[in-house]
């Protein structure tokens, strides 16, 4: 298999291109060197946001949170795990809506933590309240079939 992938780094957001037969092989970003894939949740900013939906050839899972919000706190441990496991099919993102309040406004974020899946820059499905990693893994697996 020779197919590739468009994958945005979550370190210096430069797309890199991965063979798809690569991509559980720990491929590292050409520009920066770091892992493409480190098992965490990226933390992005409106100008990384923008590159990691319209870019990414995977889908990618956005948690939006705020650092005041308990069960936002509550469900990040999850995230990670979600994020160990679901990697490298899917890209895990966060969005701090209080930082970045233009995403949150943009997408109609009513309550959080809200977690919306996109495919190829398109919003496919949307889930509002905490999530225990098994549960947020299921979800992501359904709306992906
Ligand atoms: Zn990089």
């Amino acid at each position: 298999m020779t197919d590739s992938l468009h994958i945005v780094c979550p370190h210096c957001h430069t797309t890199n291109r991965v063979r798809s037969d690569q991509l559980a092989s720990a491929p590292t970003c050409g520009s920066c060197k770091k892992a493409l894939f480190t098992g965490h949740p990226a933390a992005l900013d409106e100008a990384g946001f923008e590159r990691h939906i319209g870019r990414n050839q995977i889908p990618v899972l956005v948690d939006f949170w705020a650092p005041w919000c308990g069960p936002c706190r509550a469900m990040a441990p999850a995230y990670e795990q979600a994020a160990a496991q679901l990697e490298p099919r899917v890209r895990l993102a966060k969005v701090d809506t209080e930082a970045v309040p233009s995403l949150g406004a943009r997408f109609n974020i009513r309550s959080i933590p809200t977690l919306a899946l996109f495919v190829n820059g398109r919003e496919v499905a949307r889930q509002p309240g905490a999530m225990a990693a098994a549960d947020i893994v299921r979800w992501v697996q359904s709306n992906l079939r």
